[in-house]
Parts: C-alpha cells; structure tokens; sequence
C-alpha cells in the first residue's frame, strides 16, 4: 500500500488544479452536456436572467467539479465552493446563502449528503431567493425572512437516486456524465502532459487512456506516474513499453482495473461463486465501505460489462470469470 504523506497529497492536489480546464472549450468529451451548457448559459447571459441551477450526477472524477468552475468562469462570475456533509446545520447554509453576491455561483458537492433541514432551507433559496432564519425555539420562536441575492446552484451527485423529489425538481437542467471513451481520455492526456511538460508519444498515450476506467482524474494521475516511471527507470520518454511497464508496478491490470475492482470481482466470484450477493455483503468481504463499492468501482465494472446489478443483487458475468482467468459456470450471465 502507498501511502503520500501530507504534503505529497496537496502537492498531487496543486497538480490537479493546474490540470483542470478553465473553460467550456478546454474541456474535453461530454459533447451533448457540453453543448446543452453552452446553450442554459448563453440564452439566460443573453436576456441578463440569472441561469437555472445545474446539477450533474456521475461516478468520482469525471468532471463535475470542473464544469461547476466552468459555469462561473463562463458567467464572469465568483464560485462559492461547499459541500453536503459540510453543511450539517442549517445556520451554516444560512451564513453561505446571505455572503452571495448578485450572481455568484455556489458549488454543493454531494449535494445528496446534505442534512434535512438545510435541505428545506435551500428549497426557498433556490425558488425565492429568500431564506427564513428561525429565532427562538418552542411555542415563542419566530422566523425572519431574509432575501439573499439571485444566484446559481451547482450541485454534484455520485448517487443522483438519493437526491430527494422536491430538490431534484427545484434544478432547471440537470445532466448526467458518462465514462469517457479512450479517444476522448487520449486529448485529456494529451493536454495534461503538454502543461506538465512531459515528453508523451502516441502508443505510450493510447495506452494510458485505454487503462484509465473511463475517468479523467485516472488519466490524470496514470500519466504522472507512468512519467515518474519513465523519468527513474528509462530515458524520460512515456512509450508503449514505458507505459507498460510502469502501469505493472501500480497495479493497473489489460482493463485498467485497479486493485479494489479486481478484489471485489474475485470475492463475487470466489467467495459468492458469482452471486448474486447485495452489495453490503461484499464490501465486507474487501474490507472496504459499501458507499465506496457502489459509487467508486460498480459503476466502471457495470460499464465494463463484468458485473450486473440485479434485483437479488450483485452477478459476476462470463467475462469477470474469464477476466479473472477462471472458467465461468453455466449460470454466469453473458
Ligand atoms: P468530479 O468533480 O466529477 O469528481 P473533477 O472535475 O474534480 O471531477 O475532475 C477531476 C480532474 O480530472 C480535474 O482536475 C481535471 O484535471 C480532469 N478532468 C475532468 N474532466 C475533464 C475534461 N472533460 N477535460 C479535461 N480534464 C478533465
């Protein structure tokens, strides 16, 4: 297991944020979120309305971030950046809402973690621009109405099925992001090695976007350590046997499969003989949190066509068992 100490991790950090497109034309893939964007944004910039608030669902490290970042720099406007988990009281939402100026953005993410009644009090911000602050408690307490200024709700969601009704509806655009295909993480990786300066060939590109799960952050991050690879072992030049190489000592297997997948493939199949298993079963059964499992890896090993999601639970299909190098039983799904 490697560990970073802290300083490494706010380096990789930093690295993070000088890769992350600043404008809706640098941002790369996504084609139809991208020109539906375009589109909310250009027609309320063009009547001067304040934009719909925007919400985009997917798996960790496809871009949601960025495009919340995108949105504000799109508008000339200022970003306020939070989160669900951190808004647990609703006077912490309160003191964010009324420090908005007149068209800020304000970026929740996981939206989905939010407690309760922060929740309700965004429902009002969001509708009327108004929150009511409740002073007192019991039979004497009273609430206050306070106008905030008009602004645009960002939400992020890895599980948009635990969003509530009532907030889901209060979004006027609402976009879900896919995997990314190889072609488009290849301009991801592209661009990134041309800011970090990195001497990239095209087999040694083509190999780290095919081993990236679909998912720009990986890209990202294969690509710095394919180049620490090819800066200590080799002659500094990311090629195909480079890549080959470097990816064998991170553990990213033909797939792009990282260790946590194939562990949760290999108890599915050996420990549950394929499932069907419910998914808290399993994470038990990697040592991992269920929350992780479901948002983190299922989703890329769905995409994968290796595990299927059914009713009774969790099924490894014929090409997990192959993957795994194992013969598949007659029950294994295709
Ligand atoms: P999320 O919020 O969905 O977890 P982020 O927006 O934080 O994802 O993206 C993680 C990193 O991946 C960014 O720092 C950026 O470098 C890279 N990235 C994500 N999407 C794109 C994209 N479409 N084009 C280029 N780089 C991207």
């Amino acid at each position: 297991e490697v560990s970073l100490a802290p300083q490494q991790e706010t380096a990789e950090q930093d690295v993070e944020t000088t890769l992350r497109p600043r404008r809706l034309s640098e941002f790369v893939g996504q084609a139809r979120v991208r020109e539906q964007l375009e589109l909310v944004l250009h027609g309320a910039l063009n009547r001067g309305d304040q934009p719909d608030h925007v919400l985009f669902s997917g798996p960790p490290g496809l871009g949601k971030t960025s495009l919340a970042m995108i949105i504000a720099a799109e508008l000339g406007a200022s970003i306020r950046v939070t989160s669900g988990p951190a808004l647990e009281r609703p006077g912490d939402l309160a003191a964010m809402l009324s420090n908005l100026a007149e068209g800020d953005v304000l970026f929740i993410d996981e939206i989905h973690r939010i407690a309760r009644p922060a929740e309700e009090m965004l429902y009002l911000a969001m509708e009327d621009f108004r929150v009511d602050i409740v002073v007192g408690k019991g039979p004497g307490a009273t609430s206050i109405p306070l106008e905030i200024a008009p602004f645009t709700l960002v939400g992020a969601t890895t599980r948009s099925g635990s969003l509530t009704g009532p907030l889901r509806d209060r979004f006027g655009f609402t976009a879900h992001m896919e995997f990314y295909s190889p072609a488009e993480l290849e301009l991801v990786i592209r661009r990134s090695a041309g800011i970090l300066g990195v001497d990239l060939r095209d087999d040694g590109a083509v190999e780290i976007a095919r081993r990236s799960r679909g998912t720009p952050r990986i890209a990202n991050r294969l690509l710095r350590r394919v180049r620490d690879f090819a800066e200590v072992r080799a002659d500094g030049a990311v090629t195909l046997e480079v890549a080959r190489a470097a990816l064998e000592v991170y553990d990213v297997d033909e797939f792009g499969l990282d260790r946590l997948d194939r562990a949760v493939l290999g108890a599915l199949v050996r420990s549950f003989n394929g499932g069907p298993v419910g998914v808290s079963t399993l994470a038990v059964a990697v040592g991992e949190e269920p929350t992780t499992v479901e948002e983190v890896c299922e989703p890329y090993l769905v995409r994968a066509g290796m595990l299927a999601r059914t009713p009774r639970g969790r099924v490894a299909t014929v090409s997990a068992w192959q993957h795994l190098g194992l013969v598949p039983p007659q029950h294994a799904p295709g």
